[in-house]
C-alpha cells in the first residue's frame, strides 16, 4: 500500500475510513472511519448532554472518576504503550516513559481542581468593605481537543485531563497518524463513566478537525505546527471560539564554561536525538561557550558513539513517522552543509527512506533554516559562543519561543530568565514537562495558552465572581439618591487613600 500526499492514508478521496501505518515496516496498524461534519457535530452534542451530569458531580466525583481512570490506564501501560509504538514507530520503552509521565498529570489535574478552581474569598477592598467576595472558575462546557502524533498520549492528555477536571466535556480529534492510541484513551475513559459520552473521539484528516474548529463547542485546545494553528484560529473565529495554540518550537540548549560538560552532552544528545528528535521541546540547537566548546564537542561525539535508528525491537531510535518530513530533514542538512557547516555525524546520507539517522553539524551559519525553523529530525547543531550574553541573544533570535535548557553550575537560573520562551529546565532536560504543578506552553511562533498546572486547569474555565452585600454600605453610591454631601465624602475618601505620594518603596 502506498501512502498519500501528507496523509497516511492509502484510501481513495470518497473512502469514508483510513488506515494508520507503522512508520517503520509500513503495515496497516488500524481501520479508521473519517468522521463527516455531522459526525463531528452529532458527538459535540453528545458531549454538551453529559457535561451537564459530568460538571453536576461536583469536584470529588469527578476526581474519583478521572483518578480509577489513571489506575485503568497505568495498569494497561503495556497495552498503550504497544498501540503507540506501532502507530508513531517509537521505542516501546518511551511510550512508556510518556504515559507514565502523563498518567503524573492526571493524578495531578483530578487532586487540584478543587483547591485551583473551586470559590476562593478575596479582599473587597476600604470601599466595599460590607462586601464579601469570591471568585470561583467554572467549566466552559464542551472542549475540543486536536492532537499531533509526536507524543499522542502526553500532549492531547495535557488538555484533555484537565478540562475533564475543570468539569468540561470533551471531544477528540486525534491524529491521523495515531488514531489507535485517541481511540483507546476515549474507550478506557467511558468505560470509567459507564458509557456516558463525556470523552468522546472523533477520527479522521484535517477537514474533521475543521469540522470540529466550527461545531458548537466552547473552547479549541490545539497542538500541531504553527501552520495548522494560524487555520484552527481562523475557522474558530467564525464563531467567536476561544483557542489554545502549542505549536512548535526551535528550542536551545546553553551550556555556560562553568558546566558540567559529561551531563551538558547526555541531554543535548537525549534532547536532540530521542522520539528520532520529533519532539516539540527537543533541543534542535545548543550554544556553547567557546572556552569549552572543544571539550564539550569531544564528550558529544563520544556518547553519541553507536546510537542507531532501525526497526530493531531494542533499538532506542525509531523511524521518522510522517513521510513528508523526511524532505525537510535533508533541506535543513544539506542548506546548512552549503552554507559552510562542518558535519560532525551523519549528514545528508543520514536521512534514509524511513530512517534517519543522528546528525551532528557545528558552526551553523545562523541564517541556515536548520537555525531558523523546526527540523523535527535526529539532528543538533552545535555553535560556539563567545559569551552567554551571546548565547541568550542567538537563543532568543527566532520567532520560536517553547522552552529550552540551561547548563551552568553559578548563573543557570539568571540565564534562564533571560531566555524568551515558556519553560526553561537548568542543568536537566525537559525536566518541566513531569511536573504537573508548571505550567506548559510557548510565546510568539510557539502559540499561546497554557496546559498543565493551575494555569492548565484554570484554561478550560471562565472565571465567576461574586460579591454579597454583609451590611448597608456607609456611603451608598450605586443610587440616584446620592447627593453633593455623598460626592463629597467619596472625594475625600479617595484623596485619602490614593492622593498621597507613597509607593511601594
Ligand atoms: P499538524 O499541524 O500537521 O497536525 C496537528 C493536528 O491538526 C492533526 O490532528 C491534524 O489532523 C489536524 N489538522 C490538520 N489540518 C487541520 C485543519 N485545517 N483544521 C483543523 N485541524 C487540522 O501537526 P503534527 O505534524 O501532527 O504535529 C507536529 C507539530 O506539532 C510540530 O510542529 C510540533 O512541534 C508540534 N507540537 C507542539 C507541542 C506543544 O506542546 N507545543 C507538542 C507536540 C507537538
Amino acid at each position: 500500500m502506498t501512502a498519500t500526499m501528507d496523509t497516511p492514508t492509502g484510501t481513495t478521496p470518497a473512502a469514508s475510513t483510513f488506515e494508520s501505518l507503522n512508520p517503520a515496516n509500513g503495515d496497516v496498524v488500524g481501520v479508521h472511519p473519517i468522521a463527516s461534519k455531522a459526525d463531528v457535530d452529532a458527538a459535540v452534542a453528545r458531549a454538551r448532554e453529559a457535561a451537564e451530569w459530568w460538571e453536576a458531580l461536583g469536584f470529588d466525583d469527578r476526581a474519583n472518576h478521572l483518578l480509577t481512570w489513571r489506575s485503568v490506564v497505568t495498569r494497561r501501560i503495556a497495552q498503550l504503550a504497544d498501540i503507540s509504538h506501532r502507530e508513531t514507530g517509537k521505542p516501546h520503552s518511551d511510550a512508556q516513559l510518556e504515559i507514565a509521565m502523563t498518567i503524573e498529570h492526571i493524578a495531578w489535574a483530578a487532586k487540584h481542581a478543587e483547591k485551583v478552581l473551586g470559590p476562593q474569598k478575596v479582599k473587597s477592598g476600604l470601599l466595599a468593605a460590607n462586601q464579601a467576595s469570591t471568585v470561583e472558575y467554572k467549566p466552559l462546557g464542551v472542549v475540543g481537543v486536536i492532537g499531533p502524533w509526536n507524543y499522542p498520549v502526553f500532549t492531547p492528555c495535557g488538555s484533555i485531563a484537565y478540562a475533564l477536571a475543570a468539569g468540561n466535556a470533551v471531544v477528540f480529534k486525534p491524529s491521523e497518524y495515531t488514531p489507535g492510541v485517541g481511540r483507546w484513551l476515549a474507550d478506557t475513559f467511558t468505560e470509567v463513566v459507564h458509557g456516558r459520552p463525556v470523552f468522546q473521539v472523533v477520527t479522521g484528516l484535517g477537514e474533521t478537525g475543521n469540522a470540529l474548529c466550527t461545531a458548537d463547542i466552547d473552547k479549541l485546545a490545539f497542538t500541531g505546527s504553527g501552520a495548522t494553528g494560524k487555520k484552527v484560529m481562523a475557522a474558530c473565529a467564525v464563531n467567536l471560539t476561544p483557542v489554545i495554540i502549542e505549536a512548535g518550537g526551535k528550542d536551545s540548549l546553553i551550556v555556560d564554561e562553568d558546566a558540567d560538560l559529561e551531563k551538558a552532552a547526555e541531554a543535548a544528545l537525549w534532547g536532540g536525538m530521542s522520539n528520532a528528535g520529533q519532539t516539540c521541546i527537543g533541543t534542535e540547537r545548543v550554544y556553547v561557550h567557546e572556552n569549552v566548546f572543544d571539550s564539550f564537542m569531544a564528550e558529544i561525539t563520544e556518547q553519541a558513539q553507536g546510537l542507531r535508528a532501525d526497526a530493531h525491537p531494542e533499538s532506542k531510535l525509531g523511524p521518522i513517522t510522517m513521510p513528508k518530513q523526511l524532505g525537510i530533514i535533508k533541506r535543513h542538512i544539506d542548506d546548512a552543509i552549503a552554507k559552510g557547516a562542518n558535519v560532525v555525524m551523519g549528514g545528508s546520507d543520514a536521512v534514509g527512506e524511513r530512517f534517519v539517522q543522528p546528525t551532528i553539524l557545528t558552526h551553523v551559519p545562523e541564517d541556515s533554516t536548520a537555525i531558523t525553523d523546526e527540523t523535527f529530525g535526529p539532528t543538533l547543531v552545535i555553535n560556539p559562543v563567545k559569551s552567554m550574553d551571546e548565547a541568550v541573544e542567538l537563543t532568543n533570535a527566532t520567532d520560536y519561543g517553547l522552552a529550552g535548557a540551561v547548563f551552568s553550575k553559578k548563573h543557570g537560573v539568571d540565564i534562564a530568565r533571560r531566555v524568551r520562551s515558556g519553560m526553561t529546565s537548568v542543568n536537566s532536560i525537559i525536566a518541566f514537562a513531569g511536573i504537573p504543578a508548571l505550567p506548559f506552553g510557548g510565546v510568539g511562533g510557539s502559540g499561546f495558552g497554557r496546559i498543565h498546572g493551575p494555569d492548565g486547569l484554570k484554561e478550560f474555565t471562565y472565571a465567576k465572581s461574586i460579591t454579597r452585600q454583609k451590611f448597608k454600605p456607609v456611603l451608598l453610591l450605586t443610587t440616584f439618591r446620592r447627593d453633593a454631601k455623598a460626592d463629597g465624602k467619596l472625594a475625600t475618601i479617595i484623596t485619602l487613600l490614593h492622593g498621597g505620594k507613597k509607593t511601594l518603596k
